[in-house]
């Protein structure tokens, strides 16, 4: 195809795990190729910064922009792909809602670097130096870009047109994005309402997910490890904290089937803003605290308390994916 559109896939604060699901295509990825030209992508072409701030404004079809805002650097190339890019789309859970790196908002900023440099077992650095910003050498300034007190989404720094969910998005997930673009543009249709979500479903995982549902009671919360669960009974049933009944549904329930609990990846289903407080109001109506009649507010609450504490890590259970995006926004101690 003569004159293919131009597409660019970027990466900031995230795994790497949204490429390895594009490079997933396998042979498909030769189909992308037909229909465009991957103009910009660091972790297969070696496309300098500069040559992407040359390009002219909307010069990019798509980008595919994957990765959390976590420092300076993450800010500007989201903000110039925004320029460049008549689509600029957050591609994966991080720049979704800020994905596992988003977790980071629990501390701050400089306690984060104090335990990587400074405390980390495994860093040598006798000198307990922390990165700066500028160095003098006697050859130059050196730079690096300030690191950020708190991970933001891309859409907290500038204006995105769609989203791709997932840790990471399904390839073939990916490519029903794909195709679903080329056969707009082939036939001049056109693309769906800005803030849409692609690639994933409107429902939950429970949906797709066809283990037996019968009797939500849970007397205490078990870890994956404690049990081996019945692979054909709801998960929650039998005590394990799935995330599935406040998740997207897209990925084909693939953690239940294989007897693991969803841990959320997709993020909230449509029309709910708060995946953690969807999962935490949906488990208020299945703690079984026995007969609580005639029995003191207090006795309930420690009841209700008792049942909670078996939950090890409540962050990280209810929002390992969506705490930057959450109505919490990640709390940071003293504030
Ligand atoms: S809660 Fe989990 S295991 Fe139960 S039906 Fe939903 S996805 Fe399946
Ligand atoms: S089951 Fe849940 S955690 Fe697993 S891939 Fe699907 S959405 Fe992600």
């Amino acid at each position: 195809m003569a004159n293919k559109p131009k597409l660019a896939v970027y990466w900031a604060a995230s795994c790497g795990g949204c490429e390895i699901a594009l490079a997933n295509l396998n042979e498909k990825l030769l189909e992308v190729l037909e229909h465009f030209d991957f103009v910009f992508c660091p972790c297969l072409l070696d496309t300098k910064y500069k040559d992407v701030e040359a390009m002219a404004d909307g010069e990019i079809f798509i980008t595919l922009f994957n990765g959390a805002i976590r420092n300076e650097e993450n800010e500007h190339m989201a903000k110039i792909l925004r320029k460049k890019s008549k689509i600029l789309i957050a591609y994966g859970s991080c720049a979704y809602e800020g994905c596992i790196p988003g977790l980071g908002n629990m501390y701050h900023g400089d306690e984060i670097l104090k335990a990587v440099f400074i405390d980390s077992p495994t860093t040598e650095n006798p000198n307990k130096l922390l990165p700066m910003t500028k160095t003098e050498t006697k050859d130059g300034v050196l730079t690096l870009p300030a690191f950020y007190e708190k991970v933001k989404t891309l859409s907290m720094v500038t204006e995105v047109d769609y989203y791709i969910p997932g840790c990471p998005p399904e390839p073939h997930k990916i490519w029903e994005v794909i195709s679903f673009v080329v056969e707009k543009l082939s036939t001049g249709q056109s693309l769906p309402p800005k803030g849409a979500i692609l690639g994933a479903g409107s429902s939950t995982v429970c949906i797709e997910c066809d283990r037996k549902k019968e009797n939500k009671k849970i007397k205490t919360f078990k870890r994956i490890y404690e049990i081996i669960p019945n692979s054909e009974i709801c998960l929650l049933e039998q005590g394990i904290i799935c995330m599935g009944i406040a998740t997207r549904d897209g990925c084909g329930a693939l953690c239940p089937k294989v007897n693991m609990p969803c841990t959320g990846c997709y993020g909230p289903p449509e029309d709910v803003l708060d995946q953690g407080a969807k999962m935490i109001a949906a488990l208020g109506s299945v703690l079984d605290i026995g007969d609580t009649k005639g029995l003191s507010e207090e006795e309930i609450n420690r009841r209700i308390n008792e049942i909670l504490n078996t939950i090890p890590d409540l962050v990280g259970t209810f929002y390992k994916y969506s705490l930057p995006g959450s109505i919490l926004q990640g709390k940071i101690k003293g504030r």
